[in-house]
């Protein structure tokens, strides 16, 4: 079977979690997430779901905070200043997307980059340039994809990579960690003159984009390996990536699914740096 089950490498890590919860507990250290939801746009609330079944599983501790979609930047930035000071907090989430009129930019910068569990802060960022040493709270979906396939044993070191899609969250930090193993990533976008060209000579194809059937297997080589982070509905309302799965599986050596791939993983990656974050917020 060459699907990489991301359901299965996400339980396993939140098990291996759920135990490190407990020792920290014994400790009287209570790893503790907050999310901050502006507005109830139907798939941040589920996607807060999701992060707060894995705080369940693993024992992390959860606080949701709720605003009307007509809260100004700064309150936004009042409240994140005052989860900064609080001891009892370990992690501050913001929900994105938010409504247009926040600047979501200075929103995230104002949380303290050690309790920036999502990875988003230039901080955070910006430090992973200099090397692995340097990833310690890593944006959670390219850490999850990296996790996903160390945990099959996929060495990236020597791979042409092709990252399509450059966003901040997913595509322009994925290239930095596939160059940090020493993959050879060129990374694709709007204005990318022949995406083929890119993706056919790839030996791992990753797709963060959300257009359904982007990357098809014409587009691809053999034993190509790949990772598809895309949501999209088809035209039944069911979740699916960028890739046409059906066709590329058949020469891929390896293929993530939608549902069950990128997305668990992005999750377990949340819990794993909130625990991170609250050990090191401990120590220090
Ligand atoms: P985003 O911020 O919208 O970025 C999309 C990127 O794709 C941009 O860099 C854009 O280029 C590029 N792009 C658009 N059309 C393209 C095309 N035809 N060819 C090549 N590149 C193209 O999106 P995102 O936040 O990175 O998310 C991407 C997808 O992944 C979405 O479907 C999202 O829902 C999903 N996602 C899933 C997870 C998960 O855990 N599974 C996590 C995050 C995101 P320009 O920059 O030049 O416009």
């Amino acid at each position: 079977m060459n699907v990489l089950d991301g359901r299965k490498v996400a339980n396993d890590l939140l098990d291996n979690l759920k135990n490190e919860v407990a020792t920290l507990q014994s400790q009287s250290i209570s790893p503790k997430l907050v999310v901050i939801l502006v507005g109830n746009n139907p798939a941040s609330l589920s996607y807060i779901k999701q992060k707060r079944k894995a705080c369940e599983k693993t024992g992390i501790l959860w606080e949701q905070i709720n605003y009307e979609e007509s809260v100004t930047n700064e309150e936004l930035i009042e409240k994140i200043h005052e989860l900064n000071k609080r001891n009892d907090i370990h992690g501050i989430l913001v929900q994105l997307p938010l409504p247009d009129h926040i600047f979501a930019p200075d929103v995230i910068k104002a949380i303290d980059p050690k309790k920036d569990v999502d990875g988003f802060t230039a901080y955070n960022i910006g430090k992973m340039f200099l090397s692995t040493d340097f990833e310690d709270l890593p944006p959670c979906t390219p850490a999850g994809i990296i996790k996903m396939l160390d945990y099959y044993d996929i060495d990236v070191a020597g791979m042409d990579a092709t990252i399509v899609g450059a966003s901040n969250i997913v595509g322009k930090p994925l290239s930095t960690m596939l160059l940090n193993r020493g993959a050879t990533p060129t990374t694709c976008h709007i204005r990318t003159k022949d995406l083929k060209a890119h993706t056919a000579q790839a030996d791992l194809v990753c797709v963060a984009v959300g257009k359904r059937n982007l990357i098809t297997a014409d587009m691809v080589k053999e034993n190509v390996i790949l990772v598809d982070v895309g949501c999209n509905k088809d035209e039944n309302g069911k979740l699916c990536g960028d890739a046409d799965f059906k066709n590329i599986a058949k020469k891929a050596r390896y293929i993530t699914p939608v549902p069950g791939g990128v997305g668990p993983m992005t999750v377990a990656c949340l819990m794993e740096n909130t625990v991170k974050a609250a050990k090191k917020l401990h120590s220090s």
